[in-house]
């Protein structure tokens, strides 16, 4: 199918941008790389009188690390991101993310600003942005405000921006050296999105003369209508000592608590025992490899 009849404008700046939205509220549609908003078009599930390119408003194209905190403008590109020595210096966790995206083809055209406003429950990046507590600025004629990632997903393609917002930029919480990390996730096809993904960072704290679990943060996609936190693991195994029957009893916790939603590709039942067994592999991934920057300290 081909879109409805649009008109279309390629924002120069971002007082414009935004005078535009303000202007044209539930009439205009922004697009930043178009790999989610144009299926939505050509099958007609929008039909937005205007659409606003922010393609051009190369401020929002930047990546910086400053005063503790990482900063990525909203058209930055994945695989700009995948290939940043920024990233891959303070954030290894994204370009091993990113890589999981699609297609190179859709990376090299979409935007993390364009994938976090879409809020597909089973993309990456959304799932990515709970796990390390980002926050985001969101941005109108009039004012500028920051949500955290906790607060922007509301549901399936359901966030907290106004019509007239845009988001700009993402800024992050430059994490600890000591961070051990680990991400995986299940599709059917390499490509595809996946059934379920689960994004694991913790760090190894001597507690009593015995390895612990500090700062244990776990994020899972696919098994909600936004990406999950799981709170109450994280409360179950923060400051208990690593082992096998701690992740055990982490796991069945999980599957006690999951609550997804059957669809096209798997039942819930099947979503559960994906996700939980999913989470003792990165689980034991993380500890691995936070185990690595401990002993990294211990020698230094
Ligand atoms: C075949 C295929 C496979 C895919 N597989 C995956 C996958 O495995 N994982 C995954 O995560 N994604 C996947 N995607 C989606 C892809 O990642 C998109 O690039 C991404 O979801 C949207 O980014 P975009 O820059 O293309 O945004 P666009 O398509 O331009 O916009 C998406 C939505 O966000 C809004 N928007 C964009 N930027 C802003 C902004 N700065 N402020 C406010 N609103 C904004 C638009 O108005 C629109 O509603 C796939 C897409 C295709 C076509």
């Amino acid at each position: 199918m081909k879109p409805n009849r649009f008109q279309y404008i390629a924002a120069e700046t971002i007082p414009e941008a935004l005078r535009l939205l303000h202007t044209h509220q539930q009439d205009v549609k922004i697009i930043a790389g178009g790999q989610s908003l144009m299926p939505m078009l050509n099958y007609r599930v929008l039909s937005p009188q205007y659409l606003i390119d922010i393609g051009r408003l190369l401020e929002l194209d930047s990546i910086s690390v400053n005063a503790g905190v990482i900063e990525i403008g909203a058209i930055t590109r994945y695989v700009t991101m995948e290939n940043s020595p920024v990233i891959q210096q303070y954030l290894p966790i994204m370009p091993e993310v990113i890589r999981h995206i699609a297609h190179l083809t859709i990376r090299n055209r979409g935007t993390i600003g364009g994938s976090l406003s879409h809020a597909d429950p089973a993309s990456e990046m959304p799932m990515l942005m709970r796990l390390l507590d980002a926050q985001f600025e969101l941005r109108s004629e009039h004012e500028s405000r920051m949500v955290s990632a906790h607060d922007f997903f509301l549901g399936p393609l359901h966030t907290n921006l106004n019509h007239h917002e845009l988001l700009t930029k993402v800024v992050i919480k430059v994490p600890s050296p000591q961070m051990g990390w680990a991400f995986e996730e299940f599709a059917r096809r390499s490509g595809d999105y996946a059934l379920a993904a689960v994004g694991i960072t913790v760090e190894v704290k001597q507690v009593s003369g015995k390895n612990s679990a500090h700062q244990l943060k776990i994020a899972m996609m696919g098994v909600g209508d936004t990406p999950l936190r799981l709170s109450s693991i994280e409360t179950l195994m923060n400051g208990q000592e690593f082992s096998d029957d701690l992740v055990a009893r982490a796991k069945d916790q999980i599957l006690q608590e999951l609550d997804p939603r059957p669809d096209l590709q798997s039942s819930a039942a099947f979503k559960k025992h994906l996700a939980s067994n999913i989470f003792s592999r990165v689980m034991h991934q993380a500890w691995d490899n936070a185990m690595v920057h401990h002993s990294g300290r211990a020698e230094s």
